[in-house]
């Protein structure tokens, strides 16, 4: 079958390796002058910068075997080594929040648990429901602030659905004997957080066959090599790319690109945005009134090697503090130029917040932040990079879930052979699985 996607980011290319193994013929239009989206990163000083903390996850096997063959013997595996703050509690080995160490409540947040066991289960409308019927009116308060923080918007004026991004859906609310011995019931098993100290590769014993560590990264030039890698490799594999052209209008089994090409298909895969899709497929703009676009400030310290502390990255939940996630990526991509390297901080924020409006006047807080983490340690670097990202996550604010629907069921209408990506996905490994799971049952 002939198949055409539009945007070649990480969505694009996974979807062109995936349809590659099912012997279909593939081509990409991507708008810019290479393929990579976010994952290009950016060059800077001598490292090539990730946009944020991006490690390969060895979950799903099917998805690994994709990514090495790209990669091919440019990867090595990453030791990851992590740990959560909560209210200026540390948490090793865990980056979900942690109430455990609440000791006045603790005793209410069990109960509190305890009694959501025998209700049934509470349908929610916005993330803020969602987290008190899943864990408590005390636990859901004090998730609502580490959700707040990691998003940057209230949690009252996100859609339930957000839960999708927020990457805790599991928490550790008690000690961890407890919370082993809970996790024996299922209810509890969904809600509790555990760390495995035996194997981290003890729940994908599948995935762990054919590559046997949990993490992995490009051996060398940062993330953009994967990008660079994909596209070498899907070339070589067939796949014809349309650079630095966009559609500029699609029937059923056509379409037109702006620069005048006309290309027909049996199948089209829309990974760019959503919104752009409903603009083009049927004239109106509705979804982008469900979606709220996190926006990032993310600073990077060029530091020496000899000062990191010993952790891959480390989630902040703190309410008090700015930085969300630190990490030592340039350490953990390889990066090392004359005993030096770069780390990342990830500040969520809003447009028009005074970090965002000014980030260099907050370079001694973060700073101080970065050495309170035990990230690294030493005097404020002198040479840094403040990056501005007005739109990284798309979160999905109230009423998003119908409107949603509606807007698969019009596109389906209009053009059945038409297949897109959900939005909300964005996580490397999500994005991927999601992907895998519905071309199995297209092609
Ligand atoms: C600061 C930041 C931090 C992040 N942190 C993490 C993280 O820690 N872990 C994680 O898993 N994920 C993270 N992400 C998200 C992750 O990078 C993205 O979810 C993923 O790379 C998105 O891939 P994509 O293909 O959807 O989009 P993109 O990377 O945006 O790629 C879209 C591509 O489509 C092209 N395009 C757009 N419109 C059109 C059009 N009309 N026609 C043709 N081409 C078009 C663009 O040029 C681009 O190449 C982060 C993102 C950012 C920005």
């Amino acid at each position: 079958m002939k198949w055409v996607i539009i945007g070649g980011g990480f969505k694009g290319i996974i979807t062109a390796v995936i349809l590659l193994k099912y012997n279909q013929q593939v081509t990409i239009i991507e708008s810019g002058a290479a393929l990579g989206g976010h994952l290009k990163g950016i060059k800077w000083n001598g490292y090539n910068l990730d946009l944020g903390c991006q490690i390969f996850d060895n979950s799903n096997s099917d998805i690994t075997r994709f990514l090495l063959d790209i990669l091919g013997s440019n990867v090595k595996p990453v030791d990851v080594f992590y740990a959560g703050i909560t209210n200026n509690y540390w948490s090793k080995n865990y980056t979900v929040p942690d109430l455990s160490h609440e000791e006045s409540l603790k005793a209410q947040i069990r109960d509190e648990i305890k009694s959501l066991k025998s209700l049934p289960l509470q349908e929610s409308e916005t993330l803020e429901e969602y987290l008190h019927h899943r864990f408590g009116k005390t636990a859901g308060e004090l998730l609502c602030k580490a959700a707040d923080k990691k998003l940057g918007i209230a949690p009252n004026l996100l859609s339930s659905q957000a839960r999708d991004v927020l990457f805790f859906d599991r928490v550790k609310v008690f000690d961890e004997d407890i919370s082993i011995n809970l996790k024996e019931d299922p209810f509890y098993d969904e809600r509790l957080a555990v760390f495995d100290h035996s194997d981290p590769m003890k729940y994908y014993s599948e995935a762990a066959k054919d590559y046997k560590y949990r993490n992995f990264y490009p051996k060398a030039g940062g993330m953009s090599s994967f990008s660079e890698q994909a596209e070498v490799f899907l070339i070589k594999n067939g796949v014809e790319i349309i650079y630095s052209d966009e559609v500029d209008s699609v029937l059923d089994n056509s379409l037109v690109t702006k620069k005048g090409l006309t290309l027909s298909f049996e199948r089209l895969v829309w990974s760019a945005d959503v919104a752009a899709l409903e603009n083009k497929l049927l004239a109106r703009d509705v979804i982008d009134d469900y979606v709220y676009s996190l926006p990032m400030v993310l600073i990077y310290f060029e530091v020496q090697v000899k000062n990191l502390g010993p952790y891959t990255y480390i989630h902040d939940h703190s309410t008090d503090t700015y930085i969300f996630r630190a990490s030592t990526a340039g350490f953990y991509s390889g990066q090392i130029v004359s005993g030096k390297t770069y780390i990342c901080c990830e500040i969520p924020t809003s447009l028009g917040s005074a970090i965002w409006d000014n980030p260099e006047l907050y370079l001694e807080s973060i700073w101080q932040e970065v050495c309170d983490l035990n990230v690294c340690s030493g005097e404020l670097p002198e040479t840094f990079k403040v990056l501005k990202a007005p739109k990284t996550f798309s979160l999905p604010l109230i009423g998003y879930s119908p409107v949603y629907e509606q807007l698969k069921i019009d596109l389906s209408n209009k053009m059945p052979n038409l297949f897109f990506i959900d939005p909300l996905k964005t996580s490397l490994t999500d994005i991927s699985d999601t992907i895998l799971k519905e071309l199995k049952y297209d092609c």
